[in-house]
C-alpha cells in the first residue's frame, strides 16, 4: 500500500511522522473523508474546499492549492490501482516542541491514505440499523464549532462509546440547548406526514456533503424539506429516520432507545436518487 505523505508517495510501511506532531499531542489538525466510484472522487471540489474552510477556522495554512490536492489523491488512487475507495486526507499543525503555540510548528503535515472500500452489509441498508439518543451533547459551535472537521474528535468518540456499549450503531447526540444536533460520523434526517426534517446548521452540526445532496434531492422531487430545531419527542414520533455519511450514502434507523421504525418510502425513493446522482456525477467527471 501506498500512501502520500507531505509531498510524495511513499510506501505506507515508510510513511512516518513525528511523535511531536501536533496532530498527535493535540489533535492540532483537520481532515476530510471522500469516496470515489469507477475512480472518480464523489464531490470532490466540495470536499477539497470544506477543508480549506477547517483549516481557516483554526489558522493553519493548507500550503497547497486545490488543484495540488487533487492531483496528490489520484496519484495515490493510482499508485494503489483503486477505484472503489475510501478517502482520507489530513492536514496538522505539524512538527514542534511541546506547547500548543501554534507558532512552535513550522511546516504542517499532510497525508492522504486510500483504501479499497469495503460495502457495509447488505441489512444496513434493507433492515436499517440502531441507535440511541447520546447523554454526550455535541460540542457547541461557540466553543469548538462542529463545522470544523478536526482531529480533536473525542467529543464524537465519548458518543460512540456509548453506542457501542449499548449495542447501537450510532449514537444521536443533542446539542447544549436540548436540541436534535447529529450523530458521531453523520447528520440526521426524519420523516413526518412525507415532508422531511433535518437539524438547521444553527443546530452546532457539521454540514454533510451527503445531507447537502440529499437536501437538493428531496427538493428536485417535490418534498417539502425543513432545517430547523427538534426536540428527541419529536424525532420519536417520526414515521421514518436516516442517517447520512459519504461512506455510508444514506442509511436507515429502524431503533432509537427503544422505539422501533420501519424502513420508509421516502428513505427507499432517494436513496434510490442518491446513487443515480452518484452515476451521473461519475459519467460526467469520466468525459
Ligand atoms: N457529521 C459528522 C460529525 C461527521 O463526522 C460526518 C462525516 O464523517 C458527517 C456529519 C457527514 O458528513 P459528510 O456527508 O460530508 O460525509
Amino acid at each position: 500500500m501506498y500512501v502520500f505523505l507531505n509531498d510524495k508517495i511513499v510506501p505506507a510501511s515508510e510513511a512516518k511522522i513525528s511523535i511531536f506532531d501536533h496532530g498527535f499531542l493535540y489533535g492540532d489538525g483537520v481532515f476530510e473523508t471522500m469516496r470515489s466510484y469507477g475512480g472518480v472522487v464523489f464531490k470532490l471540489d466540495e470536499h477539497i474546499q470544506r477543508l480549506f474552510r477547517s483549516a481557516r477556522f483554526i489558522n493553519l495554512e493548507v500550503g497547497r492549492t486545490p488543484e495540488e490536492i487533487k492531483k496528490a489523491l489520484y496519484k495515490t488512487l493510482n499508485a494503489n490501482d483503486l477505484t472503489d475507495s475510501y478517502i482520507r486526507v489530513s492536514l496538522s499543525r505539524g512538527y514542534g516542541p511541546i506547547g500548543i503555540d501554534p507558532d512552535l510548528c513550522k511546516e504542517n503535515t499532510f497525508t492522504i491514505i486510500t483504501t479499497e472500500f469495503k460495502r457495509y452489509p447488505d441489512s444496513f441498508y434493507l433492515e436499517g440499523v440502531d441507535a440511541i439518543i447520546s447523554n454526550i451533547r455535541r460540542n457547541p459551535k461557540e466553543a469548538l464549532n462542529p463545522l470544523i472537521k478536526s482531529m480533536n474528535f473525542l467529543n464524537n468518540i465519548l458518543a460512540k462509546i456509548e453506542a457501542k456499549k449499548k449495542q447501537a450503531f450510532e449514537a444521536i447526540m443533542l446539542n447544549m440547548e436540548g436540541y436534535i444536533a447529529e450523530g458521531t460520523v453523520s447528520n440526521i434526517f426524519f420523516v413526518k406526514d412525507s415532508s422531511l426534517y433535518t437539524p438547521s446548521l444553527e443546530c452546532s452540526i457539521l454540514d454533510g456533503i451527503t445531507r447537502g445532496v440529499v437536501i437538493e434531492l428531496a427538493k428536485k422531487r417535490g418534498i417539502g424539506v425543513q432545517e430547523g430545531k427538534y426536540i428527541a419527542e419529536e424525532l420519536l414520533k417520526a414515521d421514518e429516520i436516516f442517517l447520512t455519511n459519504t461512506s455510508l450514502e444514506m442509511v436507515p434507523v429502524k431503533r432509537v432507545n427503544d422505539t422501533e421504525f420501519k424502513v420508509g418510502e421516502i428513505y427507499k425513493l432517494l436513496h434510490e436518487e442518491y446513487k443515480v446522482e452518484v452515476k451521473t456525477y461519475v459519467n460526467e467527471k469520466k468525459l
